[in-house]
C-alpha cells in the first residue's frame, strides 16, 4: 500500500515521501482563541487527525511530530479585551481550554506540540529582521511590511498573482504600504491598545502580524522544511501564501513538501454566518450528540469536497454508529483475532478517502453480524480485531459497546447504575411500588431496564 496525498501546490495526488520516516513533521493552523469554535472550525482538526493517525499506523508510534498552534495575539482578541476589560491572557487561556476540551470530545488527539504565539515573539522578530535585511520587507509608518513585489513567485500555492487581489485588497487610509497586496509583519501599537498586547521591537513597540506567527512557530518546532502543512481552504490565500513568502524568503528553503486543504462546510446549502444566524458551536452540538457521531458525520464526506452539514447527516451518523457498535457487541467476547482491515487502509491511503473507509467499516460490521449468526468464532475474532483497528485509525469505536449504548457519560452511567441497583433492592424486599417508581423515572429520561437471568441491565432508547 502506498500513501498518496493531493498536494494543493502541485494540484494533483502525489506519493507521500517523508524527509525522514522516523520524524514526519506536520503543521495545522490552530484556533484564534477569543470565543467558541464553530463546527466549520472543527473540520481541519478532525480530518487531519485522521491523517496523523494514518501516518502513525504506517510509520509507527512516535514517528509523527504534529504541531497545532494557538493564536493568542490577534486584532479580534485585543478587541475582546478592550470590550470586556478582561486581561488578554485570561481570555485566551479560557478559550484554549474550551477548544482543547471540545477537540478531545471529538476524539482529536492532542498535538505533539502546541506552540502559543506569545511565547514566540522573539523568534518572530528574528525572522522579520532577516526579511528586512534581505530587502523582502520595509519599515513604514504603521508597521513593517512584506513587499510582495520582492518575491517573483509569490502566489505559487493559490495560483493568484498580487495584481489579482489589488482590486479586492483593502488599504486603510492610514496604511503606508507600497502595494495593496503587501502585508503586515509587525504592527505598531496604536493609542489605547492594551499593554499586554504590546512588545518591544527594533522598529518600535507593537505586535506581530498573524502570518508571521505561524512561520516562526513552524520553524522553531519543525525546522525550515516540514513534510505536510495543512488547514482549511479559507486559509490557502492569503494566510498560507504569506507563510510561504515569509519562510521561503527568510530561509531560501521550501516551507512544506505537501500542502493539504479541506473544503468548506455549509449549513443546509448556505454559508455559515452570524448574519444568517446559522452558526453552530461545537460546544453546543456536544450537548446533543456524542462526539463520535459528530466526528463520523464530518468524515462522511471527502475532506477536499464541500460538506453540507444538516441535522439529517447527524441522525444518519448516529444510526450507522448504533449499528456498528451493535455488531461490535456481538463479537466483543471473541478476542484474539488479527486485524487485516486492508480495504479501510487502502481507502485512507488514497488521499484520505474517508467516505469509502466508513462504508468499508459498515461492511466489517455486517461480516461481524454474519459471523455471530453462524457462531463462527474465528471470524468473530477477526472482525472484532478489524473493527477496533479501523476504529483506531479513524478515531471511532473508542467506547465499549456497553458504554456506547449507555450514552458514554461516566457520571451519568454511575447514577443510572445506582438507580437500577436500588430498583433491584426494592424488588428483593418486595417493595413493588418503589421498584415501579424507579422504572418509570428512568423510562422518562429514555432509559430502558432489561431484566434477565444474569440480573438487570439498561440501555438508552
Ligand atoms: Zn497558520
Amino acid at each position: 500500500m502506498t500513501l498518496r496525498l493531493h498536494d494543493t501546490a502541485a494540484r494533483e495526488k502525489h506519493v507521500f515521501k517523508p524527509q525522514d520516516p522516523k520524524r514526519i513533521t506536520m503543521y495545522v493552523c490552530g484556533p484564534t482563541v477569543y470565543n467558541y469554535a464553530h463546527i466549520g472550525n472543527a473540520r481541519p482538526p478532525i480530518v487531519f487527525d485522521v491523517l496523523r493517525r494514518l501516518l502513525t499506523a504506517i510509520y509507527g508510534r512516535g514517528s509523527v511530530i504534529y504541531a497545532r498552534n494557538i493564536t493568542d495575539i490577534e486584532d479580534k482578541i485585543i478587541k475582546a479585551s478592550l470590550d470586556t476589560g478582561e486581561p488578554i491572557a485570561a481570555i485566551t487561556k479560557r478559550y484554549a481550554d474550551i477548544y482543547n476540551a471540545d477537540m478531545a470530545a471529538l476524539n482529536v488527539l492532542p498535538p505533539t506540540v502546541e506552540p502559543w504565539a506569545t511565547d514566540h515573539v522573539a523568534e518572530m522578530i528574528a525572522m522579520i529582521e532577516k526579511l528586512v535585511r534581505k530587502k523582502y520587507a520595509y519599515v513604514g509608518k504603521d508597521g513593517v511590511w512584506f513587499s510582495v513585489a520582492a518575491m517573483p513567485d509569490y502566489g505559487k500555492l493559490s495560483g493568484r498573482k498580487p495584481e489579482d487581489n489589488e482590486a479586492g485588497a483593502r488599504v486603510d487610509p492610514g496604511e503606508d504600504k507600497r502595494a495593496p497586496a503587501d502585508f503586515a509583519l509587525w504592527k505598531f501599537a496604536k493609542p489605547g491598545e492594551p499593554e499586554d498586547a504590546i512588545w518591544d521591537s527594533p522598529w518600535g513597540r507593537g505586535r506581530p502580524g498573524w502570518h508571521i506567527e505561524c512561520s516562526a512557530m513552524a520553524e522553531k518546532h519543525l525546522g525550515r522544511t516540514m513534510d505536510i502543512h495543512a488547514g482549511g481552504i479559507d486559509l490557502q490565500f492569503p494566510h498560507h501564501e504569506n507563510e510561504i513568502a515569509q519562510s521561503e524568503c527568510a530561509h531560501g528553503e521550501v516551507l512544506a513538501n505537501y500542502w493539504l486543504h479541506n473544503g468548506f462546510l455549509d449549513m443546509g446549502g448556505e454559508k455559515m454566518s452570524k448574519s444568517l444566524g446559522n452558526v453552530v458551536l461545537v460546544h453546543e452540538l456536544l450537548k446533543d450528540w456524542p462526539g463520535e457521531v459528530i466526528r463520523f458525520a464530518m468524515l462522511s464526506g471527502h475532506y477536499r469536497a464541500p460538506l453540507d452539514w444538516t441535522p439529517e447527516l447527524l441522525k444518519q451518523a448516529k444510526t450507522t454508529l448504533d449499528r456498528i457498535y451493535g455488531a461490535l457487541r456481538r463479537v466483543w467476547e471473541a478476542e484474539g483475532g488479527r486485524a487485516t482491515y486492508r480495504v479501510i487502509r487502502e481507502a485512507l491511503e488514497d488521499d484520505l478517502n474517508t467516505p469509502e473507509a466508513l462504508a468499508a467499516l459498515s461492511g466489517i460490521a455486517s461480516a461481524a453480524n454474519t459471523a455471530a449468526d453462524q457462531g463462527d468464532h474465528e471470524m468473530m475474532a477477526a472482525t472484532r480485531a478489524d473493527l477496533l483497528a479501523a476504529g483506531e485509525v479513524l478515531g471511532l469505536l473508542t467506547m465499549t459497546p456497553k458504554e456506547w449504548e449507555q450514552g458514554g457519560d461516566a457520571d451519568d452511567t454511575a447514577r443510572i447504575d445506582a438507580l437500577v441497583a436500588a430498583r433491584v433492592a426494592a424488588r428483593v424486599s418486595k417493595d413493588w411500588a418503589e421498584a415501579d417508581r424507579i422504572r418509570k423515572a428512568l423510562a422518562e429520561e429514555g432509559v430502558e431496564i432489561m431484566d434477565g437471568a444474569g440480573g438487570s441491565t439498561w440501555r438508552r432508547i
